[in-house]
């Protein structure tokens, strides 16, 4: 599993939003979630205009999200047509009116980062329009595949490799070679993982134009990004995972009964472990979430952990495991205690088990001032997996 997301997967509007920032050739659109809206929409564009479904997977076209429009009151019935459609899981709720291209030949182009190579890569084909997974894997030599060096980037010269690696037309290299500089202007600048284009098309009068655009940006460096954040699909993330990022924690919503609080991803991860293996023994209850409140561990960030598990309509029982470290054992203690009487005092509603487990600095102490405290929730096991196997059996019940 993934600490924490890591990437924003963007909508083919918003990754031709960046290209066009970057001086990317794309043509003009606007995004709409109404059919009547495409009426003067298709106005503005000229008449003609292509509809395509705004949804975060790839196929629009062989599924029916895209579709040519004749004239404004076609884009409205074209529009009609692909709002509300499901394309492999995805409700489309948004379509985007572009202007129309009229297409002589389509290629493919990508950015990406090679973790397995510890590399940047470049890859591109005259074979583009098509699932580029299946040009890979029928005609592996139609693609061509060059590392790009971290620091030096796509040059004029690496680009002209680019170009002449995938055998585009003479005619339109240049061209070709400036796009891909630009691509990878967008690429760095915007912090990106992916970078793709597919297709890539040269017009009937020899215009090389992005006709679609996927992009995955880093969220590694939304601090520096500050604009980013508008592009996040809000609608679409877990509520859950919406609240807790707002309380800057770093969580991850599961689909198990047993939610988890841990100090330190490490331990994290192996809770998670634990607990799946000690679920298996109680009708298959597995963990609802991943949550890490870090080396701290003050009360407000343990309320702030447990209001968010609490408020997990999932959750059946809590398992809190902290290993005390420079934040030792009473502090973390302490902290439950508080965090307990402040989510009473807000006025939620605390009817779940906690089953608490420290360990490590000043367990002892730790384990005293819980035992004191006597809440009727929380339950004491001393061994992780002991405390798991008592999280998975409540769970159960
Ligand atoms: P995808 O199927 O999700 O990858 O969506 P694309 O945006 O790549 O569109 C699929 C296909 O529709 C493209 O490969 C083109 O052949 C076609 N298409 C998209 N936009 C236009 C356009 O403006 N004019 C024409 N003639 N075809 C288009
Ligand atoms: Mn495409």
């Amino acid at each position: 599993m993934e600490k924490g997301r890591t990437r924003v997967d963007l909508f083919e509007y918003q990754a031709k939003d960046l290209f066009a920032k970057h001086g990317v050739p794309v043509l003009a659109g606007e995004v709409i979630d109404t059919p009547g809206a495409a009426r003067e929409v298709a106005e503005r564009l000229g008449g003609r205009a292509v509809v395509k479904a705004q949804v975060k997977t790839g196929g629009r076209g062989k599924a029916g999200g895209v579709k040519l429009a004749s004239d404004p009151d076609d884009a409205v019935e074209k529009a009609g047509q692909i709002l509300g459609m499901d394309i492999k899981g995805h409700t489309v709720h948004k379509v985007m009116l572009a202007e129309t291209a009229d297409i002589k030949e389509e290629y493919y182009v990508s950015f990406l980062l090679d973790r397995t190579n510890r590399t940047f890569l470049a890859m591109a084909s005259v074979e583009g329009g098509v699932e580029i997974e299946v040009v890979a894997e029928q005609n592996p030599e139609a693609l061509a595949k060059i590392p790009v060096d971290a620091i030096e980037g796509v040059t004029q010269e690496k680009a002209a490799e680019i170009v002449a690696a995938a055998k585009f037309p003479a005619e339109i290299a240049d061209q070709v070679v400036e796009v891909l500089q630009k691509l990878w202007t967008v690429f760095i600048k915007e912090d990106a993982l992916l970078v793709e284009v597919n297709p890539l098309v040269k017009t009937e009068d020899g215009k090389i134009i992005a006709l679609d655009g996927k992009v995955s940006l880093d969220e590694n460096a939304a601090f520096r990004q500050p604009e980013h954040e508008a592009l996040e699909d809000k609608a679409a993330a877990n509520p859950l995972e919406a609240a807790a990022k707002a309380k800057g924690l770093n969580y991850v919503k599961l689909d198990g009964e047993v939610g988890i609080i841990g100090n330190g991803a490490g331990l994290v991860m192996s809770t998670l472990d634990v607990v799946a293996y000690a679920g298996e023994t109680h009708g298959g209850v597995k963990p609802a979430n991943f949550l890490d409140i870090g080396g701290g561990a003050s009360a407000e960030v343990m309320a702030n952990g447990l209001e968010i598990i609490l408020g997990d309509p999932d959750v059946k029982s809590v398992f809190v495991n902290v290993f005390g470290g420079i934040t030792a054992c009473d502090a973390v203690a302490n902290g439950i205690v508080q965090a307990l009487e402040l989510l009473k005092a807000k006025g939620e509603d605390v009817n779940k088990p906690l089953v608490v487990r420290l360990d490590g600095n000043n367990a002892e102490l730790g384990r005293k001032i819980l035992t004191d405290a006597n809440h009727p929730l929380v339950q004491q096991v001393d061994t992780m997996d002991g405390a798991a196997e008592r999280a998975a059996e409540l769970a159960a019940k």
